[in-house]
């Protein structure tokens, strides 16, 4: 079952590694795309650029002018000089009048977008498909200079060797609406990014997109790594729950031995009567003093105890313990009740109820007693069973009271079926004393009227200030557990405590 648990841990965090390291190939590729777009958009602007520049600087035509070889090597001349200018030409009447080389252009249905009172970008609007020709055209008096600028070309951008896997689109926000590109592939893009250009001279929008085969391009390069890293995080896995599973277990065996040596001791803390400053009582409260003198709470190992099965056997060492202080110390105090926590568990035989016979039959106790608190954050799987084991517990003259009322959801039905004597208030409760706007506030209220109700005791948790022991007063609360008066305090301090 242990080698399977961890070949499971394996497999689970392989695969998530291989998705992970495949989204990774997703975002890695998207950035490309997206600076890629951005490139596209800045060639552009720059071929435009340029190229304007370029021919602005050709001399201005009448429209009278005729075709010198002059005026042709002129062409010729700027088109050799220019690094995007491909191709120039003297435009007349939808007519070349005059061309720098004798390349066929099909001029026929052009769309021209004004980006300038004298300069207009134009593509032949019936090939905005695969390929496109882009021309840049200077306006003069009833003649145009028209020149064919380089096409932007997408696989001059990464990744070299993947032929048909980047297409783009370029649409000019114009009248007439301009829209040219490069369609590369037929299947759907899969990753895409969309610039947005806004200069003095246009407003254009570039979309670049890449299909699976771009994709693939990431992935390719990333299935190794994708396995590797599947590999690494599967074994990081089993390690850290290697790691978790012996602390577990060593927690597990450091907990047993900790009962055989005794280590879980009682600590105490008084429950006074306020109205006389009397303590009348003490909440046992348990604490691990490990073989190193180091003390641990019980909030760090009483849930795991628990979950293991150990706190059974954990309350009998410490009952003991309690008994054993109790004959010791407990002579001269007045008479108190020491209310001990319990769980489901202790109620679910006769196991726990012989031992607290034994106790009481045995005249230990002197004239102090025992009680028992349970939470109502746990639940009682069998209420029959627990009141049958109850019953028989209060004919030993030990009561029953309600931990944390008002925090868990069996309050009503506790003090229903259970046969509670007390409700004790959580510290929660109590610390909405003096705040105004506190919903909880209201519940306090409502646990107090209850247990009036009721007719049940009431014992208030967690009272750390005079405003609150106040407060508690006035509506009845007299029983006060908290560091208004003391915290939990080991076996020798509280009986002097209660002494004073
Ligand atoms: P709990 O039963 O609600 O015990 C009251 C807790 O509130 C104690 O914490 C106590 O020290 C603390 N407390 C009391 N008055 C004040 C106060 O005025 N201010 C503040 N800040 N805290 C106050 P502790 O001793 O750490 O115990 C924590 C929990 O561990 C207990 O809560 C109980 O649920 C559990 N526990 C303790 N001992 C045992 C035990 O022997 N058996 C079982 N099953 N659970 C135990
Ligand atoms: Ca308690
Ligand atoms: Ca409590």
């Amino acid at each position: 079952m242990g080698k399977i648990k961890y070949i499971i841990i394996f497999l689970v965090v392989f695969a998530l590694g291989l998705v992970l390291v495949k989204g990774v190939d997703r975002i890695i590729a998207n950035s490309v795309i997206a600076r890629d777009s951005e490139m596209l958009a800045s060639k552009f602007q720059m071929y435009i650029t340029e190229s304007a520049e370029q021919i602005l600087e050709m001399p201005r035509l009448d429209p009278g002018v005729t075709c010198t070889a002059e005026l042709e090597s002129l062409l010729k001349q700027k088109t050799f000089d220019s690094s995007f200018v491909r191709w120039l030409a003297i435009y007349k009447d939808n007519q070349v009048l005059c061309q720098s080389g004798v390349i066929p252009h099909d001029l026929t249905a052009l769309k021209a977008h004004k980006v300038r009172e004298n300069l207009s970008i134009a593509v032949a609007s019936h090939n905005t498909q695969t390929s496109h020709e882009l021309f840049l055209m200077r306006h003069m008096e009833g003649i145009d200079y028209i020149a064919s600028i380089t096409p932007l070309r997408p696989r001059y951008f990464v990744p070299v060797d993947c032929e048909r896997c980047l297409e783009y689109k370029v649409s000019l926000d114009s009248d007439p609406y301009i829209e040219f590109g490069f369609d590369n592939f037929a299947d759907e893009p899969v990753v895409y990014h969309v610039v947005q250009e806004q200069n003095p001279y246009y407003h254009a929008t570039f979309e670049l997109s890449g299909n699976r085969v771009f994709l693939e391009q990431y992935s390719q390069l990333g299935w190794r790594v994708s396995v590797a890293t599947g590999i690494v995080l599967g074994l990081l896995a089993c390690l850290v729950y290697w790691r978790w599973n012996n602390h577990q277990i060593s927690l597990d065996s450091q907990i047993k031995r900790g009962i055989q040596r005794g280590e879980f001791i009682p600590y105490y803390q008084p429950i006074v009567d306020s109205s006389t400053g009397m303590p009348v009582g003490a909440e046992v409260l348990v604490r691990w003093l490990r073989h190193d003198n180091r003390m641990i709470p019980p909030n760090q190992f009483i849930p795991f105890a628990e979950a293991r099965g150990h706190i059974l056997p954990m309350t009998t060492s410490m009952l003991n313990k309690v008994i054993n202080d109790i004959q010791l110390l407990g002579g001269q105090s007045p008479p108190l009740f020491f209310s001990i926590n319990i769980v489901p568990a202790h109620l679910e035989n006769d196991d726990f109820y012989h031992q607290l016979q034994e106790i009481v039959e045995s005249g230990m106790l002197g004239h102090h007693r025992l009680s028992l608190e349970i939470t109502e954050r746990l639940p009682i799987k069998d209420m029959t069973l627990a009141r049958q084991t109850l019953d028989k517990i209060y004919a030993l003259g030990i009561d029953l009271k309600l931990d944390d009322a008002g925090t868990g959801y069996g309050c009503f039905s506790y003090v229903q079926h259970l046969g509670i004597s007390t409700l004790k208030i959580d510290k929660m409760f109590v610390d909405t004393i003096g705040q105004s706007h506190n919903f909880n506030g209201k519940t306090l209220d409502a646990i107090i009227s209850f247990a009036n109700e009721s007719k049940l005791h009431v014992i208030a948790e967690g009272v750390e200030t005079v405003e609150q022991q106040g407060y508690l007063g006035e509506l009845g609360v007299k029983l006060i557990q908290g560091y208004y008066y003391s915290k939990p305090l080991a076996a020798e301090d509280f009986f002097k405590f209660t002494l004073a």
